[in-house]
């Protein structure tokens, strides 16, 4: 392959190595450009001379200010990149440039189930909500003595799970903060995949006792007048194995109503696509996320639900997101969730500087601000038109912001909390991560991701680095990946080998 490097904007003063392996020095590209030093794949090299002091550009953004002078050709490693200040909340534009609507895709349909809330779902999964940590182990025991014992006699219903979690009794269950625990809970029990009806387990003496998880008047789903609640510490239960033989009891008959389910066709306004990125690499940016950019503007177009989360990755990019708010409320509320985890941050003695992880670094991120800049490509170019704190269930269709913390595991259990019915997740370096509820869909942002790993990664986006691809035909590959998938024809790889991380709550609030 020729010396290549992708410079993603005119204004860009650094770019990235494209060539496996990386470059060695004296490297001559087709432009006249020599590499001062060895620079690794996905790395930055200098286009030309940067002084000490003056930003180093990528996205047509400023990612940060030279530490020292780079000379062109040199390699722009992260200790020559310092952190610029994040843009100013106060001073971020709202609603400016907020792009019209794209001309309306019909026809996009998928086949799901249909729940009795006006949500669909993409999997037929009976799952058993726990109010506390003190009884999951007899859920989970539950839990695999269903799938042994009941499922095999109801081959449509796809699987049985606890939404096991840490939370539920020694926390400061009245602190302000103790909501977003709670209705996450609240919100995971009523996910679409898990036909929008909770059944709950719960232990008697917790803080968070099924009364206080779905309060009077919170929109509890259509019961068929069965009983949803099992309570460990009632007086009828004479021991663990009447506790479990309760628990099945009542999981069987769920499940004998869930199988008696079809799939329908459903149009594409019922999908709500959760989009994430982890473990990213230099190329993510240019590759896999503007693939889910693209693929996010034509769901909009067909009427769907789009979310895009992971704050600390949105917060140096708010300044391009401001402008593309629907309405200057909608703008407000970004900037709210902004300044809401500025003060978490800070709370906790940190900042944003905290994101990038070791493996972020070694695949050539510098820095939070280039690691956001490439990370926001995710959210394409659609009009922002809603925002949502964590855990809130979401119901407004088109591009949504639903704010989470960028951890895979909380940004995924959260986003299954907002009503996600198909993960999208992207990634650089390679995580097998999977979620029990929802289908992932995992995309690499490098060619070679996806064929040291074939049976993890679904569709490559490093073709579109190689040219072999396009934005554009990826974008729609991986729309019609995600009908398939929600349709259940096509299993994404991790949830073949049924690769489910567990649920991660987001609790800000103090425990006990
Ligand atoms: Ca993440």
């Amino acid at each position: 392959m020729t010396p290549r490097y992708v410079r993603i904007h005119p204004r860009d003063n650094v770019a990235i190595v494209v060539n496996e392996g990386g470059l060695k020095a004296g490297t001559a590209f087709p432009d006249g450009l020599v590499l001062a030093e060895p620079v690794r794949e996905a790395h930055k090299v200098a286009l030309e001379p940067i002084p000490k002091g003056q930003p180093i550009r990528r996205y047509g953004e400023v990612i940060g200010l030279a530490g020292r002078d780079i000379n062109a050709g040199a390699w722009v490693r992260e200790e020559f990149v310092e952190l610029p200040a994040p843009p100013a909340l106060d001073q971020v534009a709202l609603a400016t440039a907020a792009p019209p609507a794209g001309a309306s895709i019909g026809g996009l349909e998928f086949d799901g189930y249909p729940n009795p809330d006006g949500a669909a779902g993409t999997r037929n999964i009976l799952a058993i909500t726990t109010t506390v940590q003190c009884v999951a182990p007899t859920v989970e025991f539950a839990v695999r003595r269903i799938r042994d014992e009941i499922l095999p006699h109801y081959p449509g219903v796809d699987g049985v799970m606890a939404l096991a979690h840490a939370y539920g009794c020694g926390v400061a269950i009245d602190a302000p903060d103790a909501e977003i625990p709670i209705r996450t809970l609240r919100n995971l029990s009523l996910n679409p995949n898990i036909s929008s009806e909770p059944l709950v387990v719960s232990l008697g003496c917790e803080k968070l006792p099924p009364s206080r998880l779905f309060p009077e008047g919170s929109p509890l789903p259509v019961l068929s007048g069965e009983p949803w609640v099992v309570r460990l510490q009632d007086e009828e239960y004479r021991g663990f194995g009447d506790m479990v033989a309760a628990i099945m009891r009542l999981a069987e008959k769920r499940i004998e109503r869930l199988s008696r389910r079809q799939r329908v066709p459903c149009p594409a306004s019922l999908l709500n696509v959760g989009v994430q990125c982890g473990g990213s690499d230099a190329f993510s940016g240019v590759t896999a996320n503007p693939v889910v950019g693209h693929a996010a503007d034509l769901l909009v177009r067909a009427g769907a639900t789009v979310m895009f989360s992971e704050v600390t990755e949105v917060r140096d990019a708010v300044h391009l997101l401001g402008p593309r708010a629907a309405t200057v409320e909608v703008g407000r509320a970004l900037l709210r969730e902004m300044a809401w985890f500025d003060e978490y941050l800070r709370r906790g003695s940190a900042d944003r500087s905290a994101n990038p992880t070791p493996g972020n670094k070694r695949g050539g991120l510098s820095n939070i601000v280039e690691k956001a800049l490439g990370s926001v490509a995710k959210s394409g170019t659609s009009a922002l038109t809603h925002v949502a704190g964590p855990g809130e269930r979401v119901s407004a269709k088109g591009l949504v912001f639903a704010a989470t913390p960028a951890s895979d595991f909380i940004c995924g259990t959260l986003q299954t909390a907002a009503g996600m019915n198909v993960h999208v997740f992207t990634t650089g370096e390679g995580t097998p991560y999977g979620l029990g509820a929802v289908p992932v869909i995992k995309i690499s942002s490098r060619t070679a991701l996806a064929r040291r790993w074939p049976d993890l990664i679904d569709l490559d986006a490093g073709r579109v680095a190689s040219g072999e691809s396009t934005l554009e035909q990826m974008g729609w590959e991986l729309v019609r990946l995600i009908l398939d998938t929600a349709s259940g024809r096509n299993r994404a790889c991790a949830e073949r080998w049924k690769l489910d991380n567990p649920l991660a709550l987001f609790n800000p609030a103090p425990v006990t």
